[in-house]
């Protein structure tokens, strides 16, 4: 058992499902409790989707139990054929019907369907979402494309060769964007455009769109482009080895991902890049590079996500934006080695986990000034005032949004500079914040001026000003002051003196005022560190020494 309150991902079935939505023609039977229709919402409200997903629930219950569940599946898979006449089926089990041991695939295979009936095995109580996703398309693809036309990697060069010396435009598959992705729908478009310019045809884009016989299609491309490894790696590497097919292993978020992303299509495709590479302008890299970005150098940022994201995300912050990666970590297990890779090379030890307390310990510790994160940090970098932008799934519903928002390509990257440019004060007025911090309206704890109505609120009544979340100070004080406080205080500190090491010090009133004084967005930074110092050498009080002490000590 885990205490959970927050998951990143779903169950399995839900990542079946998303694909299931993503496709035409395709319907899914799948054996669940009354209830579990929950995740319909996800598709109608989250994403907006004008459709019911094709999902066809048993919908046991307690009741049934007792009688015949797999004559229910039965009777669910043969109405749902006849119903909805689709091309192909996919058949599972939630989380509660892999309990009562069903089998959806063999009961389906008894009813002798007139069409491709696939089953999944989805095991609900080590895997989520994700690998559901991965392992259904994957399926759906093996189960779809003709497997007697297998042929190697050598013969399949050499027949793309072979056409494009006849004229041919090559071809290639877009694999990975599915329903309920993170702004699939818009990167899309993005990358079929970058493909389109240098003159690559797009044989299939799968699942989202795709038939099942437009699957079956699948293998007459020349290559794969992978948009989203944790739903397309998978089936990218069977392709490969079953059609030869290499595919793409650059995911093109981010200004320099899109030109290598660009160039490795290229090569894939046995053409040149140079021409369009030339014409292509970019706003972002402009930007980034303009004197008003300037304060943006050396910002700390922490980065949590899917594991694509996070390491598309941390590349862009290092050498796009010039920020420094003082955290990163991912959610996806099964691509833990590749961000475990990436933050080496950040000089960082990846976290990986699906535990959010850890995370908001970690970011906590960390004390960042930018979170990038999914929706369960933004609630963190609420929490402990930092501000947040949000880089991957899961997602609310802001972040389907009506507007063209892809994050590949260059217009994604030109999305992406606005987005986690846009939590942070700008630069002229965290500059006269550190200037004039008694200033009634303006000061470090209220949130940037230009994020309107969370600053007025704050500006307009001064109890929402002290009481705001923002770049609040918490931490315990001594008030030599008070006697009373101060007795306390002395009678901790002879509680202590009998333990050999001391694990909490205590701000001295004036120590803490010119913690204050420290601009905010360092100012976390600077109390943990002068907190660790005082621990360390067994100070029980912080003092204005001690603070100036460490940070001698660390500036060192
Ligand atoms: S079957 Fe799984 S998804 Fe459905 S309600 Fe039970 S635990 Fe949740």
């Amino acid at each position: 058992m885990q205490l959970t309150l927050w998951t990143y991902e779903g169950p399995p079935h839900v990542g079946a499902m998303r694909i299931a939505t993503a496709m035409t023609d395709l319907h899914y039977v799948l054996h669940a409790p009354q209830g579990d229709t929950y995740a319909d919402l996800l598709f109608t409200m989250i994403e907006r989707l004008p459709k019911r997903p094709p999902v066809t629930y048993t919908t046991f219950q307690a009741r049934d139990l007792g009688g015949d569940t797999a004559q229910l599946f039965k009777n669910a898979a043969k109405e749902s054929f006849e119903r909805f006449k689709p091309q192909a089926m996919i058949v599972g089990a939630s989380c509660t019907a892999e309990l009562i041991q069903d089998d959806p695939g063999g009961l389906s295979k008894a009813l002798n369907l007139p069409i491709p009936v696939i089953p999944l095995e989805l095991p609900s109580y080590q895997k989520k979402e994700n690998w559901g996703a991965s392992e259904t398309f994957y399926q759906i693809v093996r189960h779809l494309t003709v497997q007697d036309t297998k042929i190697a990697a050598a013969t399949h060069i050499s027949q793309r060769q072979e056409k494009l010396a006849a004229g041919k435009k090559p071809s290639c598959n877009i694999l990975g964007p599915t329903a309920l992705g993170f702004r699939h729908r818009d990167d899309i478009k993005e990358v079929s455009k970058m493909l389109t310019m240098l003159g690559i045809e797009i044989n299939v884009v799968a699942p989202q769109s795709a038939s099942p016989s437009d699957i079956t299609r699948i293998p007459q491309a020349d290559f794969n482009v992978v948009l989203y490894p944790e739903i397309a790696q998978t089936t990218a590497s069977w392709l490969s080895r079953m059609y030869g097919q290499p595919f793409t292993k650059v995911v093109p978020i981010g200004v320099n991902a899109s030109i290598d992303f660009m160039k490795e299509v290229a090569q894939l495709a046995g053409i040149s890049e140079e021409k369009v590479l030339k014409e292509i302008k970019s706003n972002s890299s402009w930007y980034a590079r303009s004197v008003d970005s300037t304060y943006l150098t050396g910002k700390r940022v922490f980065i949590f996500g899917d594991a694509t994201h996070v390491i598309a995300a941390a590349r862009i912050s290092r050498d796009e934006m010039g920020f420094q990666v003082v955290g990163m970590g991912t959610y996806s297990r099964e691509f833990a080695k590749d961000v475990r890779e990436a933050a080496k090379s950040y000089g960082l030890e990846a976290i990986i986990t699906d535990d959010y307390l850890e995370v908001e310990e970690k970011v906590a510790e960390l004390s960042p000034e930018l979170v990038l994160g999914t929706q369960m940090e933004r609630h963190i970098a609420k929490r402990l005032g930092v501000p947040c932008a949000v880089i991957s799934a899961p997602v609310h519903v802001q972040d389907f949004p009506a507007r063209y928002a892809p994050q590949m390509g260059f217009e994604g990257a030109n999305v992406i500079f606005d987005t986690w440019i846009h939590p942070l004060m700008m630069g002229l007025e965290e500059h006269l914040i550190m200037m004039f911090r008694e200033d009634f309206e303006f000061n470090s704890n209220v949130p940037a001026s230009h994020l309107g109505h969370v600053g007025a609120a704050s500006a307009s009544s001064h109890q929402v000003t002290e009481a705001a979340p923002y770049f609040e100070l918490e931490v315990p004080v001594v008030d030599q002051e008070q006697p009373d406080k101060k007795e306390e205080f002395d009678t901790q500190q002879q509680s202590t003196t009998q333990q050999s090491s001391v694990d909490q010090a205590v701000w001295s009133a004036d120590a803490l005022k010119e913690l204050g004084k420290i601009p905010f967005f360092v100012r976390g930074k600077a109390r943990r560190n002068t907190e660790k110092y005082a621990i360390e050498h067994g100070m029980q009080q912080i003092t204005l020494e001690t603070l100036y002490d460490a940070k001698a000590y660390y500036s060192r």
